[in-house]
């Protein structure tokens, strides 16, 4: 069986994104070749320019929609916006991303026998009944409202990689990412822990949507890219969906006031309209990534706030 530290020609899609930056730098680091495909709809150049001159790194521009013809060995499927306001933005783009840049990367796997790994969501399962949320759960999502175009949209490619793997043998692995937080989120990305980093370094009130009773797990991106090249190197028995994401569970007003705290700021809390199909509560059961993949976070929220925080004051007052 290969070993992590085997050479190897990766590509991730969505490579300059958030996690996808992060996980370039652990497999150009590692000596691997790799190749970042992105569009840049929420992803910047910025965030991998400290990988450009090294020789092991290639950044191409392209619509993972569209056919790609290159020649790698295992494949990290990343690209879609994660964050509610950037996933709406253009619903109909959002889905396309999902389900042709599904197909098409399986496509290439299929083509080139090379292992894929999917970046897929606990928003499969919705507004969940069950809870903790284990993977055996079906879910709870509504397909007409308008966080489907996400959640739909990773539905269908979770039963693409999963139709390729019955029918035509691929090596797949699905990992369902719990709210991941860290560095290079866009400071206007919408998410919880970047809007309320972001405020409280403004002095601005911190927006609370609904009464912040509803609870989020936040695992740090560190942790989270440390699970998903375990995964990608589990076992070719091994195809998940496997959850991953740091089961420490906090209301929305809980984690305003750490922010706050941590920031020294004085900004108040006001509280504004909840979405529509808003998730009341969230946390992942790990006990497969424990077991099978013998991973589990180890940043704790407070330090990773922290490293966080430091990554927006770096950014300055523009941010
Ligand atoms: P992100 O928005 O920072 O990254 C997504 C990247 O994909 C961006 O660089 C964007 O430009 C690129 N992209 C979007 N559409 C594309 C297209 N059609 N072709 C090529 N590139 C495209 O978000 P992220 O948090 O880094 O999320 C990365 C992946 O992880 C996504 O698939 C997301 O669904 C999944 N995920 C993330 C979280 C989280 O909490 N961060 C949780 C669950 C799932
Ligand atoms: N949220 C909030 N204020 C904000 C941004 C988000 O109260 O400024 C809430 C949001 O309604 C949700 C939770 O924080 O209940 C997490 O939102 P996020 O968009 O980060 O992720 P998701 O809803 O996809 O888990």
């Amino acid at each position: 069986m290969e070993t992590i530290t085997d050479s190897k020609r990766i590509l991730v899609t969505g490579g300059a994104g958030f996690l996808g930056s992060h996980l370039c730098e652990r497999l150009v680091e590692a000596g691997h070749e790799v190749l970042c495909v992105d569009n840049f709809f929420t992803g910047r150049r910025r965030n991998v320019a400290h990988l450009l001159d090294r020789p092991n790194f290639e950044l191409v521009r392209h619509d993972v929609t569209f056919p790609l013809y290159v020649e790698v060995d295992q494949i990290y499927n990343l690209a879609c916006p994660a964050s509610p306001i950037h996933y709406q933005h253009d619903p109909v783009q959002t889905t396309k991303t999902s389900v042709h840049g599904a197909i098409n990367m399986l496509g290439l796997a299929k083509r080139l026998k090379a292992k894929i790994l999917q970046a897929s969501t606990s928003e499969v399962y919705g507004d969940p009944e069950i809870h903790p949320q284990t993977e055996g759960y079906w879910g709870r999502v509504n397909p007409v409202g308008i966080r489907a175009c996400y959640d739909e949209g990773k539905r269908c490619a979770e039963t693409l990689f999963f139709d390729y793997w019955r029918q035509h043998g691929l090596r797949i692995k699905v990992v369902r990412i719990f709210n991941t937080y860290g560095p290079r989120m866009l400071p206007n990305d919408g998410r919880v822990v970047s809007n309320f980093i972001v405020q409280a370094l403004r002095g601005e009130d911190i927006t609370i949507y609904g009464d912040g009773s509803q609870t989020r797990s936040f695992c740090y991106v560190d942790d989270l890219v440390d699970g998903l090249i375990r995964a990608m190197h589990s076992a070719d028995d091994f195809t998940g969906p496997v959850n991953m994401g740091n089961p420490g569970e906090i209301t929305v007003a809980e984690l305003a006031r750490k922010v706050i705290e941590l920031v020294g700021a004085s900004s108040r809390l006001i509280f504004r309209p909840l979405p529509e199909d808003d998730p009341l509560r969230r946390k992942p059961d790990i006990s497969l990534a424990q077991t099978a993949l013998a991973w589990q976070p180890t940043t704790s929220l407070e330090t990773g706030l922290q490293r966080t925080v430091d990554y927006f004051k770096q950014q300055g007052t523009g941010l």
